[in-house]
């Protein structure tokens, strides 16, 4: 059976921090690919075209022939959810044991995700810590394990496995401010994620508050 990785996101641009982390996964686990899925409209956020976001991670995994980039969200219309990339990438990738990749952050809010049970059951998890929600690996197992216990009373049991990434500050919020504040993003994204963003004057107006 082949293993195969989603990486949902916003990807408000991509940047360093996620291209580490989805490495990381390629190689921690052996994994046949991973599958970059850009939400279409994420359900807690305002976010730049989806064209713009598909074309800016195109440019960043070009040269990956691990990464692959897919647009499913874009084939269903209303409020993106994890579950429902999980049953359509399915049905493209038969036979298939599924990992799914997110952040520390991402994760602790895993019990209240659409559906929660069902993807549960679906697909193992694979969690990079980040620093700005804690430094540790131990702090990062502890949280791993509260959201462990807590979908285990409310749905089921669940597989997890904590990514061995370097810890990276580095987020999109980060990199719409300093677009915005028109500050240097350069090493923060791939070269080719930067000039997309100059050549489209993306962020420049960005309005958004220091998230993170
Ligand atoms: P924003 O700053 O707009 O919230 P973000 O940097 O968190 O964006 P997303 O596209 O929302 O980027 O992230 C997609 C996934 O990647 C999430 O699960 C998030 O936790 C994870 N992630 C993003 N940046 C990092 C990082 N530097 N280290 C580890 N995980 C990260």
């Amino acid at each position: 059976m082949r293993q195969i990785a989603i990486f949902g996101g916003t990807f408000d641009p991509v940047h360093l921090g996620h291209l580490i982390v989805a490495e990381t996964a390629l190689h921690q686990v052996s994994l046949e690919q991973v599958i970059w899925v850009p939400s279409l409209n994420p359900p807690h956020k305002q976010a730049a075209l989806f064209e713009h976001r598909l074309a800016m991670i195109q440019h960043a995994i070009a040269d990956n022939p691990g990464f692959r980039l897919a647009g499913v969200e874009a084939n269903r219309p209303g409020t993106s959810y994890a579950i429902d990339t999980l049953i359509d990438l399915s049905a493209v990738y038969p036979q298939t044991q599924w990992y799914w990749i997110v952040g520390l952050d991402t994760f602790r809010t895993l019990p209240r995700w659409y559906r929660v049970a069902e993807l549960a059951k679906l697909c193992h998890w694979l969690i990079a810590p980040r620093l700005l929600s804690c430094e540790t690996k131990v702090e990062s197992e502890f949280i791993c394990t509260q959201v462990e216990e807590q979908m285990k009373e409310q749905y089921s049991i669940i597989c997890w496995q904590l990514l061995h990434v370097p810890l990276v500050g580095v987020s999109s919020s980060l990199i719409r401010n300093l677009c915005r504040d028109r500050h240097s993003i350069r090493y923060l994204v791939p070269e080719s994620v930067r000039n997309y963003i100059t050549h489209h004057n993306l962020y420049a107006g960005y309005e958004g508050g220091k998230r993170k």
